[in-house]
């Protein structure tokens, strides 16, 4: 299975699927090379191809040793593909699935080298704006690092801004994965590099407990978790690593640290957090409080049973979704009455008896079968490389596709 990528590439054998298109083990003029091939629909939306043009100087000057670089745009034919670096591993996602959780040394490990990767991107005016597990992927071949951490390198740079052209994402519209979003973004300002140690932040949170500090429910929740609520403290974290935590996920973007002192900082706390076993946390609300149950009660029945009928909606009337890690494309931005909430607003998503926590075991495999269904059935719209997709508003959207963005007022 053999096939030609524009006039220097030669594509052999698929490495992986993702949502955005097929990602093949090729070959080029200096040797081997992983090319993401993106879908047809994307490949023939004429405005991204120009953005994907545009965009080429800027992707292809990032050359960081935490970064997986882009070699070549090649757009030929019918064909649009992105030319990177080959990584021989796997993505952080996959590792946390299998593991749950990991030790602090580890995962503080991997943290310093994405927050390197970050420094230079944003020393080169870059903003990845969709850091989460799945953009990570861990170099098996390279040293092992302290914990026993395969050296990390961050990818899909600068495909958030590549889809986020004016057509498909207005002002009112978020780009982004629900529980890696700062509340910046939910609050419509524009994302600067300072949403990336947010979502940097959080994916450190999740490798030692388990779970994201806002998931769970529907993205409307998790977005107005992010802007009202403070994080859970994690029980048996050492006090100077739970206060670099809580400063990178500060409201205030001014507030959090930088990518290259994030780096530093957690490079000298390293020697703190060597050797100890992975946390022991508990899942926060594995069941539904009274308080909850009494709101499931008084919330208006869903005329089709749902697995998810206790998530709270933020737009009243839409129906709970939960895909809070993948990157959705259009969601909208909430108004300050349903950010605010209320008491239902801050209460933690409620979710059905039997419904899983995320980041339990149950909910994290399917949470799997979600984004396999998700590629498979191409249920996805209107999204670029790199990038799973959510269509929410669009009038071309399936009649399936969940809708995050349906006006509350007019
Ligand atoms: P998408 O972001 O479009 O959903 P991914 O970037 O996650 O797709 O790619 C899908 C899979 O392809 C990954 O899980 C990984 O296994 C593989 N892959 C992606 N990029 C590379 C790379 N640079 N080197 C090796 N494998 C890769
Ligand atoms: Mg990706």
């Amino acid at each position: 299975m053999t096939r030609k990528i524009g006039s220097r590439y030669t594509a052999h054998q698929i490495l992986g699927r993702g949502s955005a298109g097929t990602v093949w083990l090729g070959e080029g003029p200096e040797g081997p090379v992983a090319i993401k091939l993106l879908r047809e629909d994307l490949a023939s939306d004429q405005e991204l191809v120009g953005r994907f043009v545009q965009e080429r100087t800027a992707l292809l000057s990032l050359d960081h040793a935490r970064v997986v670089g882009v070699h070549d745009l090649v757009v030929d034919g019918n064909d649009l593909a992105l030319v990177m670096d080959l990584v021989r591993g796997t993505d952080l996602r996959t590792r946390l699935d299998r593991e749950r959780r990991m030790a602090p040394e580890a995962a503080v490990a991997i943290v310093a080298d994405v927050a390197d990767g970050l420094a230079a991107a944003h020393a080169a005016g870059i903003v990845h704006r969709d850091v989460k597990p799945e953009n990570v992927l861990l170099d098996m071949q390279g040293p092992l690092g302290p914990g026993g951490a395969h050296p990390a390198l961050l990818t899909d740079f600068g495909v958030a801004k590549l889809i986020d052209s004016p057509r498909r994402t207005r002002a009112t519209k978020i780009i982004g994965t629900p529980d890696y979003l700062a509340p910046e973004i939910i609050e419509g300002l524009p994302p600067r590099a300072a949403v990336d140690i947010y979502a940097l932040a959080t994916v450190l949170y999740e490798l030692l407990a388990g779970f994201t500090p806002f998931g769970g429910g529907h993205p409307g929740a998790v977005l107005r978790r992010h802007v009202t609520e403070t994080v859970v403290p994690l029980p048996g974290i050492p006090e100077e690593l739970w206060q670099l935590l809580v400063q990178c996920l500060a409201k205030a973007p001014a507030s959090r640290l930088r990518a290259s002192e994030l780096a530093a900082r957690l490079r000298e706390l390293l020697p703190l957090v060597a050797g100890m076993p992975p946390l022991d946390v508990d899942e926060p609300d594995t069941e539904p409080s009274q308080a909850e149950e009494a709101y499931e009660d008084s919330a208006p029945e869903p005329r089709e049973p749902s697995p998810r009928r206790g998530a709270v909606p933020l737009v009243p009337g839409s129906a709970p979704a939960d895909s809070n890690r993948d990157t959705h494309t259009s969601m909208r931005v909430p108004g300050p009455d349903e950010l605010a909430g209320g008491a239902r607003g801050t209460a933690r998503a409620p979710r059905a008896a039997g419904a899983a926590r995320p980041g339990s075991a149950k909910h994290r495999a399917s949470a799997r079968r979600r984004r396999i269904t998700l590629g498979v059935a191409g249920v996805v719209l209107a999204a670029a490389a790199g990038v799973g997709v959510y269509a929410a508003s669009s009038s071309d959207a399936p009649p399936s596709a969940p809708d995050t963005s349906s006006p509350v007022s007019p």
